[in-house]
């Protein structure tokens, strides 16, 4: 076996603790919605959120609209689907969203620790599906820019994981042979298959202890949080 040269990380769920976001996020853009329309109503405004959402999935992995863009489509669709057209709202409501979003996203707590012993032994990258924007802006809000290089990200190549192209990009940014190289993520659908079709290494995090049994392709290893993740190299 070659010696391991680069880890990649997911961001979103792996360092990142985005579960906490999005249901003040949601209450935050109703509010500012319903100060302009009181007669909306709260749990439409989440149901139709909710079916946005959904209809935006694929959007939001590699589109080339920024992620402010994005949020923006997303609140005049929201608005839309309650009978309300109007584009001089949406923006402020997609502010509202995201500006709360963000401020309940939260680092890992092991994260800063793993990171600071993974330092300097092995090349550390970002390989990341979402909008340029956002995803740079979560990286230099827990300022994790510096941790990385490289850093990609689908909406700056325009291929998202999980599509080889995307690993292979970053394996030749960072020049390591997929061999010498480990990826660490918490998506059976985007991280696996992915690095495992692009036949690097795969530690899965696992967080919320899911049934395993079933994933095809298999991770190398399963870990729960990263603090596992220096035992795992070591052994
Ligand atoms: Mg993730």
């Amino acid at each position: 076996m070659k010696k391991l040269r680069a880890i990649f990380f997911d961001l979103d769920e792996t360092l990142l603790d985005t579960s906490g976001c999005r249901p003040p996020a949601v209450e935050a853009s109703f509010r500012v919605a319903a100060q302009k329309y009181p007669q909306l109503d709260g749990e439409a405004w989440h149901r139709a959120s909710e079916e946005v959402r959904a209809e935006m999935h694929d959007l939001w992995l590699n589109s080339s609209n920024s992620g402010a863009e994005l949020l923006r489509e997303g609140a005049y669709r929201i608005l839309k689907k309650l009978g309300i057209d109007d584009k001089a709202l949406a923006p402020h409501v997609s502010q509202a969203y995201y500006l709360t979003w963000v401020s309940h996203l939260k680092l890992f707590p092991e994260v800063p620790e793993v990171l600071a012993e993974l330092r300097g032994r092995y090349r550390l990258g970002i390989i990341s599906n979402g909008p340029s924007d956002l995803q740079r802006y979560k990286l230099r809000l827990f300022e994790l820019e510096r941790e990385f290089d490289p850093i990609v990200i689908s909406g700056e190549i325009g291929v998202a994981k999980p599509d080889q192209k995307i690993f292979r990009y970053a394996l030749e940014r960072a020049g390591v042979s997929p061999e010498e190289a480990l990826y660490v993520g918490d998506s059976p659908v985007y991280d696996i298959v992915g690095a495992k079709g692009a036949g690097m290494m795969m530690v899965w995090v696992n967080r919320s202890g899911v049934p395993s049994e079933n994933l095809d392709p298999k991770p190398d290893y399963v870990t729960q949080d990263l603090s596992s993740l220096l035992l795992i190299l070591e052994s």
